[in-house]
C-alpha cells in the first residue's frame, strides 16, 4: 500500500488537534487488519465472488431455507469470532483518552471497538451486531453462542424457542429497514461533529453515508482514510490514501501529532 501523503497528514493533524467533538465513522476496512474481510475492498468477500451478495439480502433470507442454513454454517467458523482489535481499532482508543471522541459510527457488525476498550455508550452501531442473535417474528434476543450452539448440535436453521419464527443474526441485512433511533442518534452526532473521519469504507451504503455530506453542511472538517477512492472524497478536505493501521495511530495521537 502507498505511503501517506505527509503534507495531506500534517492537514489533517492540525485539524484534529484543534477539535473539540470528533467523529469517526468506520467500515469494514478497519477490520481487515484483524482477519475479517471487507466485501468490496481488493480482498473483499463480494469482490472474490459476487454470488455472494445475494446471501447478505434479506428476502433470501426470508424466503430460502437453503440460503439460511449455509448462513448459519458459514457463520460457525466466521473470523471474527476468534479476531482481535488493531491499531486501527486501539488509535482510536487513544483518541476517547484525549476527551476528544465524540461518538464512532460503525457500519461493522464485529464488535471489534468495544473489544479494543471505546466506551460502549459511544459506538452506534448502525447495521447491528454478529455477537446476538434475533428472531424476525417476535424479536427475541439471544447471545449468538446460544444459537450457534443449537447449530452445532445439529439444528441447522435453528428456529425462535419461543414462537418458532424464523431467526437471523442481530444485524442489518441488505433490504432490511435500519432502526431509526440508531440511525437517527448516527445523523445527529454527525451534525455536532466538528471534525467527522470516515475510516475504511466505500461510503457507498446508504443512508450511513450521509453522515458525511451533513457533517460537513453543519461546518464540520471532513477527513477520509481509505486505501482506495470512496464516494465521499470529493466533498473531504483532506484524504489520506493509504493503510489503516499505519495512519490512524499517526491521526489520534495524543495532541494530533506523531
Ligand atoms: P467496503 O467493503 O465497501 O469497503 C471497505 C474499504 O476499505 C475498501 O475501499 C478497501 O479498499 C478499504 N480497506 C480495506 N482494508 C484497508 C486497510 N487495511 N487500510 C486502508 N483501507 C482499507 O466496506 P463498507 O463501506 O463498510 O461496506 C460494507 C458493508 O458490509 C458495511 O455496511 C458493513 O456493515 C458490512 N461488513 C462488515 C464487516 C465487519 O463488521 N468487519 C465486514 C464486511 C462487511
Amino acid at each position: 500500500m502507498e505511503a501517506v501523503d505527509r503534507g495531506q497528514l500534517e492537514l489533517a493533524q492540525s485539524m484534529l488537534s484543534g477539535a473539540q467533538r470528533v467523529v469517526v465513522l468506520t467500515g469494514a476496512g478497519i477490520s481487515t487488519d484483524s482477519g475479517i474481510p471487507d466485501f468490496r475492498g481488493p480482498n473483499g468477500v463480494w469482490t472474490k465472488n459476487p454470488g455472494a451478495e445475494k446471501a447478505s439480502n434479506i428476502s433470501y433470507y426470508l424466503s430460502d431455507p437453503d440460503v439460511r442454513r449455509a448462513a448459519w454454517r458459514a457463520r460457525l467458523d466466521a473470523a471474527a469470532w476468534s479476531a482481535s482489535p488493531n491499531r486501527g481499532h486501539l488509535a482510536i482508543l487513544d483518541l476517547e483518552r484525549s476527551s476528544r471522541l465524540h461518538a464512532v459510527v460503525t457500519q461493522n457488525i464485529d464488535g471489534l471497538h468495544q473489544q479494543a476498550g471505546t466506551d460502549p455508550d459511544l459506538v452506534i452501531e448502525v447495521h447491528g451486531t454478529i455477537w446476538f442473535s434475533r428472531c424476525w417474528e417476535c424479536g427475541d434476543r439471544r447471545q449468538m453462542s446460544e444459537t450457534l450452539q443449537r447449530v452445532r448440535d445439529g439444528d441447522p436453521d435453528p428456529a425462535c424457542e419461543l414462537c418458532g419464527g424464523i431467526v437471523k443474526s442481530d444485524t442489518i441485512s441488505f433490504g432490511q429497514s435500519l432502526i431509526p433511533e440508531v440511525i437517527d442518534r448516527a445523523m445527529r452526532v454527525s451534525e455536532e461533529a466538528d471534525v467527522l473521519v470516515a475510516v475504511g469504507s466505500t461510503l457507498s451504503v446508504y443512508p450511513v453515508a450521509n453522515c458525511v455530506p451533513l457533517a460537513k453542511s453543519r461546518g464540520a472538517q471532513v477527513v477520509i482514510v481509505n486505501a482506495e477512492p470512496t464516494e465521499m472524497d470529493g466533498i473531504a478536505d483532506v484524504v489520506l490514501r493509504g493503510s489503516i493501521g499505519d495512519v490512524l495511530p499517526q491521526l489520534f495521537a495524543q495532541g494530533g501529532n506523531t
